[in-house]
Parts: structure tokens; C-alpha cells; sequence
């Protein structure tokens, strides 16, 4: 696994596009512009648009680490990120014509798909560190949302209604359980335990952060558990979600 320092600041950055998208909105255009939304509309992909995005982000920052690679020979970032996820450690050397061009050797690790194991191995981490934060979700749900209302549904005419947002796909248990368990069992609204042991009369709902109407998904990182009551005041045009973490156990 990456160091927690390695881990936490691609987190941040990650983090930091997602709210504030502004000068990365060009790479975001190529990630998902065009033909690319369509996976947005994906129903329920366990690699999903955020891991994607991640992987994405990675690697943007693996090949503008490279612009540096003369300057500092011996010291890459993708060389300390391969050691550390014990990937390729026995397969590949850096070859000497690569010393002084990163971009040379950064070709070689593609061709034996180092880079994208890396990127995917990685991507996994920082999503397991950032689905935790609901925050981070809404936030991810409200800069994709645009991409998905714009997306034609002549490309995958079922997953849309008649007025042209996402039809409600039915949860597959693995989502509900990840979210149940991120959750904690409870309403994230109110807190209400929803796991029953303290509590008949509420139930649980699987409710979208980003409503399907605003161009909200089907997507596990798109989901957060409420009550009922929570659910029916949040409505369908409200990106309502809370910024409480819930403790592993009460002080
Ligand atoms: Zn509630």
C-alpha cells in the first residue's frame, strides 16, 4: 500500500478539483465530454466514474512529474509510487537512454502496462479514503451532473425516461451494503439508527445525494442512506447531504 502521506495527498488534490474544478475543467471536458458521458449513465458500475477520474488525476500528475525527471535523476515520483505498491519491482530497470528523458521512460513502464496497474491500484485506495466523505461525493455528483443532463439518450435510450433523466435503477445489494456500513446504519440527516435494534418505526431509504432530476446517477458514490421522514422533506430537487462523520464508536 502507498504511504499514508502519498495517499492523503492525492486525496487532497483530488478532492480540491473536485470542488473547485475551474483550471482542470479541460481535463474533466476529456474525461466525460462527449462520447465519455456515457458512462455516466452507467447503472451501478463497481469501477466507477470516480475511480475513473482518480485514475485520471494520477496519472496527470505522473507525467507532469516527469517535466522534472533531469533535473533530479534517480529521485521520480512514479519510481518511490511502483516501489511502494510493489509494482514491477522485478521486471523493469530503468534503461540508460532513459536517464535524462522521463517521457522515454515513462513509454517503457507503459509497455508493460505498469502505469495503468499503478494507476488502478491507487485510485482504488484513494477511493476507499474519499467515499467516507459525503462531502467529496456531492461534491463529484454536482460537477458531473451537467455532463449527464447533456448527455444524448440516443446513446443508451433505456436508461432514460421520457423526460430525459436517468430512470431510477434498482441498488444492487453490494451498494446498499457499502453505503449501509460507510453510514453506519444511520440517517445522515438526523442520525435516527435505522439498523432497528433501538428503533421499529423508521425505514430506510436509499436516497441519491444528487436527485436524478438535477442530473444525479446511478452510482454507489451518488447514495447515502436516510429515514423516511429525512427523505420525503429532502424532496426531489434538493443535493442535500451532511458533513457529519460518523464516530466508530461514542465518546
Ligand atoms: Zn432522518
Amino acid at each position: 500500500m502507498v504511504s499514508t502521506v502519498d495517499l492523503y495527498y492525492i486525496c487532497q488534490m483530488v478532492d480540491g478539483v473536485t470542488r473547485e474544478p475551474g483550471t482542470y475543467l479541460r481535463n474533466v471536458e476529456d474525461i466525460f465530454g462527449d462520447m465519455s458521458s456515457s458512462s455516466l449513465v452507467r447503472k451501478y458500475p463497481k469501477w466507477t466514474c470516480f475511480h475513473v477520474f482518480i485514475e485520471e488525476l494520477i496519472s496527470s500528475v505522473i507525467f507532469e512529474d516527469a517535466k522534472n525527471f533531469s533535473s533530479r535523476p534517480g529521485n521520480y515520483w512514479i519510481d518511490h509510487m511502483l516501489r511502494s505498491n510493489r509494482i514491477g519491482q522485478l521486471t523493469v530497470r530503468r534503461p540508460e537512454f532513459c536517464q535524462f528523458d522521463g517521457y522515454d521512460y515513462l513509454d517503457a513502464l507503459q509497455q508493460e502496462d505498469l502505469i495503468a496497474e499503478l494507476c488502478e491500484t491507487v485510485s482504488k485506495q484513494v477511493f476507499h479514503v474519499l467515499f467516507a466523505n459525503r462531502g467529496t461525493m456531492s461534491a463529484f455528483g454536482h460537477m458531473v451532473s451537467g455532463y449527464v443532463l447533456h448527455t444524448s439518450p440516443s446513446f443508451i435510450p433505456e436508461a432514460f425516461n421520457n423526460t430525459g433523466h436517468l430512470t431510477r435503477a434498482s441498488i444492487p445489494a453490494w451498494a446498499k451494503s457499502a453505503v449501509f456500513h460507510r453510514d453506519k446504519g444511520r440517517c445522515v440527516l438526523c442520525q435516527t439508527d435505522l439498523t432497528k435494534l433501538f428503533s421499529q418505526q423508521s425505514q430506510i431509504h436509499y436516497d441519491h445525494i444528487m436527485p436524478l432530476a438535477l442530473g444525479g446517477m446511478n452510482c454507489v458514490t451518488n447514495l447515502q442512506l436516510t429515514c423516511s421522514n429525512c427523505n420525503l422533506d429532502k424532496g426531489a430537487r434538493s443535493a442535500a447531504t451532511s458533513r457529519e462523520y460518523e464516530a466508530w464508536y461514542d465518546y
